[in-house]
């Protein structure tokens, strides 16, 4: 943390500056200038938010951090990439790993038709939500636990491990003992409640980023399950809200490179609801992988006319078996399989 004296603040203030930073644990380290002293505070800052309230002493013009504000999720503190192995199934190593289904169970018929489709496609894991976050309280809200028991047999017949959503604490043990990665919805991202409570289980979390997120939000949420005790969380970047409206949201596909500068932990991109119209979605998935996302998150419906949840932005099976075909040589084309 650096303390950025006001001009000319006379020796006493620094002095306080300094037996305050000493007093908080710290080893001050004043530099003084022609105009004004800065005082470096030596020691690790992160978690400590007495030292921005240094800001408050006589003098003091403002107070800088230096480092960013999680650890755990930090690449500084671990330079390997994390690979997250979900039963064979490796995130964040060289295959690209394709996460599909329906937005929403609405059937035994509809989510094994879908699963049957995306898994000779080529998806790896099988997405679907028993638990939905509609805008509207009059939409589908979902089948619940109901849906968490189609999924894990689906999932248990074809071989293919299961994502599905949270959104309440007090559900995070039911959705736990069905899923194989507990997905975190963009609504929740600051649900801290809910973060501390996916910390303390043995699963993997799917973290989606908030329409409104920052990454260094996104980041500071992921460091909520890191530091609960779960080593095991993916990021996704599902696009964020902007002025445009020609798509649903607007992808931030920078936010991956970033994102692998900034931490270890596998980041995915999800185009269906980044787009929220079908024909964008193929394009966007290409897009992904040439920027390095570690895996994709798609819906897929038998029927999207006939779709509870985000029809519009479903791929058919056959539409998604063609995606996977052209997605190949671009994951190849980075030094990635699919
Ligand atoms: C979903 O993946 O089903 C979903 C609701 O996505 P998001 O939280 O990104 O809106
Ligand atoms: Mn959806």
């Amino acid at each position: 943390m650096i303390v950025v004296m006001k001009a000319g603040a006379e020796a006493e203030k620094c002095e306080a500056v300094m037996r305050e930073i000493a007093r908080l644990g710290y080893k001050p380290h004043p530099i003084v200038g022609v105009e004004r002293t800065v005082i470096a505070a030596v020691g690790d800052e992160r978690g400590k938010a007495a030292l921005q309230a240094l800001e408050g002493l006589p003098g003091v013009e403002k107070v800088v951090p230096i480092l960013k504000p999680y650890k755990l999720a930090s690449r500084l503190e671990h330079r390997e990439r994390t690979v997250i192995t979900v039963q064979g199934v490796a995130i964040g190593g060289p295959e690209v790993v394709v996460m599909a289904g329906p937005c929403t169970v609405e059937s035994y018929e509809q989510v094994y038709e879908t699963a049957v489709a995306v898994k000779a496609a080529g998806a790896r894991i099988l997405r679907g939500g028993a638990f939905k976050p509609r805008t509207s309280p009059y939409s589908f809200q979902g089948l619940e636990e109901v849906g968490l028991r189609i999924l894990q047999q689906v999932g248990k017949e074809l071989g293919l491990p299961i994502v599905t959503e949270c959104m309440n604490p007090e559900d995070a043990e039911l959705v736990a003992a069905y899923a194989d990665i507990i997905q975190i919805g963009a609504r929740n991202v600051q649900n801290f409640s809910l973060l501390k409570r996916v910390g303390r289980l043995d699963v993997p979390v799917l973290l989606k980023r908030g329409m409104s997120t920052t990454i260094e939000e996104l980041l500071l949420s992921a460091e909520y399950i890191l530091s609960a005790g779960n080593p095991r969380v993916i990021l996704c970047e599902r696009g964020i809200r902007t002025f445009e409206k020609a798509t649903r949201n607007t992808l931030d596909l920078s936010a991956v490179p970033v994102l692998h500068a900034e931490t270890h932990l596998p980041v995915i991109v999800d185009p269906s609801h980044a787009t929220g119209h079908w024909q964008y979605v193929t394009p966007m998935a290409k897009a992904a992988i040439a920027a390095g996302a570690d895996g994709l998150l798609v819906e897929v419906h038998p029927h999207p006319a006939q779709a509870l949840c985000d029809g519009p932005q479903s791929l058919k099976p056959a539409t998604f078996c063609a995606m996977m075909r052209e997605l190949a040589p671009v994951a190849r084309a980075v030094g990635r399989q699919l």
